[in-house]
């Protein structure tokens, strides 16, 4: 029910250095303590947050006493040139807490100060710091040997960040950076930040009219005619796996009392992320999930072991009530809709459910030509139920992995408190990896909502649910594909398939024809009959990311044929019209990664 604690973990380790995890993670981190001592030089008075490796990156927050410039950046990146050259050891000692603390009270350092008050035992009496020069930081380590050891780097941005993530704290001043082994690296991953500059699924939205956003709704799209052509045929495709896969179609209400909310535990632990309204007299929550409802449906009768498994698609509305400060466009959005699976079973189908799941999101990548990953997440430090439960439970997902024939990799200690996972994942065109589905067997919601089937025998047990998304939203996954197309979609997802192109006005009735063709074989077509010149209607079509143009003139109409222009620049000349109608339809109902990209 992806209540899970994964926000909690991560603001958690981000305040405790946590360890190296890829390769280059001690390189990152200790590049973020020498941009530290760079704005310690600068800005004598600076308290420091925390500064951790990040993807790509690493980054470190500071108090500062005015805002950053751009001049500013190239000051601190010049005095950190200068650290590299006098090549600093990185040098650990350890101090006990009380020390420690002291250390960092004379030091002037309040935040750092805060973290140690709020390590738990658990986390060793002794504190360790790493001192580079003259600058020492609270830290857990490793780094690398020495500052030399640093490869080329670059000072990206900056950006506000609460301290803790808190609204009620101090606004802190991060610095983004970024480092690598090689200078041909660091020119990759720069060329890859441009080029994702220019795939802002934010800008094509505009650029390509598919969608906008206003202040007066924030973080809530508005869907355009040509955004919503592409959200039917995405929504089209979801619902054909989901059929394949042998299931119903519920839809449930957005308003709910807040009684459901209480039984389903998200009154208690996911309130802040819910509208809630008084209506009249009761209190309700805009429904941020699917699963409670789906839970009261399957109550409205007996069940039998033989109705199981029960597979319910929900594609209804959702409400989070995120913070509207970041403008995160797609990937952070306040009305969502998911393609949302609940797969009621019993628990001795959780393995051939999950394995279900995990061939039908292959499938459902596959058009996009992604191909996922998985990654089992186990048992978190904080959970409920005891280590035999979470054996059978984690056991069940590996035997589900194992029986799919695909390859993963764990994640330990990053399931939900009350069930492991598997996460899925993508790497777009980029490269950049993105988070998608996510598939739980949950044991926790039957029970809190006292679900039972009767057994062959006559007695009664509790059923197991299935949460998956695989798109997740439709909304991020729309962000994530016109970034990873460039707003060049296949045609089977363009919401403009092919625009017909008369040379001039007299061949405009022709076009018409070609238009009802197309039409009359279910594909989106228009007609560009402006009175600009056909060159600048094939750019225009062209900027549009349109995959065919069909350019009609004399010769066309006479032959009651098309010379299709691909957007890849492939042309070809009189192709009979059925001919073309009968390929380009053929195409898009295969859901063929076609033009392919040039
Ligand atoms: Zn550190
Ligand atoms: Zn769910």
């Amino acid at each position: 029910m992806a209540l899970d604690g994964d926000e909690v973990r991560s603001a958690a380790s981000e305040l405790l250095d946590a360890g190296a995890h890829a390769p280059l993670d001690a390189m990152r981190h200790s590049a973020a303590h020498v941009m530290a001592a760079a704005v310690l030089e600068v800005f004598p008075g600076a308290k420091l947050g925390i500064g951790p490796a990040i993807r790509d990156g690493f980054y470190y927050d500071f108090d500062l006493p005015r805002p950053l410039t751009p001049a500013d950046l190239e000051t601190i990146e010049e005095r950190m040139r200068a650290q590299v050259a006098a090549d600093h050891p990185f040098e650990r000692f350890e101090e006990d807490r009380s020390a420690a603390t002291a250390r960092l009270e004379a030091a002037g350092q309040p935040y750092k100060v805060e973290i140690i008050r709020d390590l738990s035992d658990a986390d060793g009496a002794v504190i360790s710091f790493y001192q580079h020069g003259p600058f020492m930081d609270l830290c857990r380590g490793p780094h690398v040997a020495s500052t030399g050891k640093l490869g080329p780097f670059k000072l990206l941005s900056t950006a506000g960040a609460y301290w803790r993530g808190d609204e009620t704290r101090p606004m802190l001043q991060r610095i983004y950076g970024t480092v690598w082994e090689t200078q041909a690296d660091l020119d990759q991953h720069l060329w890859r930040l441009e080029e994702a500059k220019k795939r802002d699924h934010r800008k094509l939205g505009r650029d390509l009219d598919l969608f906008s956003f206003h202040p007066e709704s924030p973080a809530a799209p508005f869907w355009h005619p040509k955004g919503m052509a592409l959200w039917r045929e995405l929504e089209k495709w979801s619902w054909q796996v989901r059929q394949d896969g042998g299931f119903d179609e519920v839809r449930t209400p957005a308003v709910v009392r807040k009684e459901l909310w209480e039984t389903s535990g998200h009154w208690a632990l996911y309130q802040d992320n819910m509208f809630t309204l008084d209506d009249s007299d009761h209190l309700s929550g805009l429904k941020p999930m699917n699963c409670p409802e789906s839970m009261l449906i399957y109550k409205t009768q007996l069940r039998s072991y033989r109705d199981l498994p029960m597979r319910l698609a929900d594609y209804s509305w959702l409400f989070r009530r995120e913070r509207t400060g970041a403008l995160a466009g797609m990937f952070r959005v306040r009305q969502l809709t998911q393609d949302d699976s609940h797969v009621l079973c019993r628990d001795d189908q959780v393995i051939d459910e999950v394995n279900l799941a995990l061939t039908l999101i292959r499938r459902q990548y596959e058009p996009f030509g992604f191909e996922p990953r998985f990654k089992l997440a186990t048992r978190p430090e904080k959970k409920l139920g005891t280590d035999e439960f979470w054996d059978m439970a984690e056991g069940k997902l590996k035997d589900a992995l194992k029986a799919a024939g695909t390859p993963y990799e764990l994640d330990p200690g990053g399931g939900a408190f009350y069930a492991p996972k598997i996460d899925v994942f993508l790497d777009d065109a980029l490269g950049r990896e993105w988070q998608m589905a996510t598939v739980q067997a949950d044991y926790q919601l039957p029970q809190r909502f006292d679900l039972e089937y009767r057994t062959a025998e006559g007695g009664f047990e509790r059923p197991v649910v299935i949460h998956y998304a695989i798109y997740g939203s439709f909304e991020r996954w729309i962000g994530v594909i016109t970034e990873h197309f460039a707003g060049a979609f296949p045609a089977w997802l363009a919401p403009v398939q092919a625009v017909v192109i008369p040379i001039a006005d007299r061949h405009v009735e022709y076009a018409n024809e070609v238009r009802a063709a197309l039409a009359g074989a279910g594909l989106r077509a228009t007609v560009d009959d402006r009175s600009e010149r056909m060159q600048a209607k094939v750019r225009d079509a062209q900027g549009q990311q349109v995959p065919v143009m069909l350019v009609v003139g004399d010769r066309d109409a006479e032959a009651r044929a098309v010379s299709p222009r691909l957007r890849t620049g492939e042309q070809s000349q009189g192709v009979p019209l059925d001919e073309f109608v009968t390929d380009l339809a053929g195409r898009v109902q295969r859901r063929e990664l076609w033009p392919q990209p040039a």
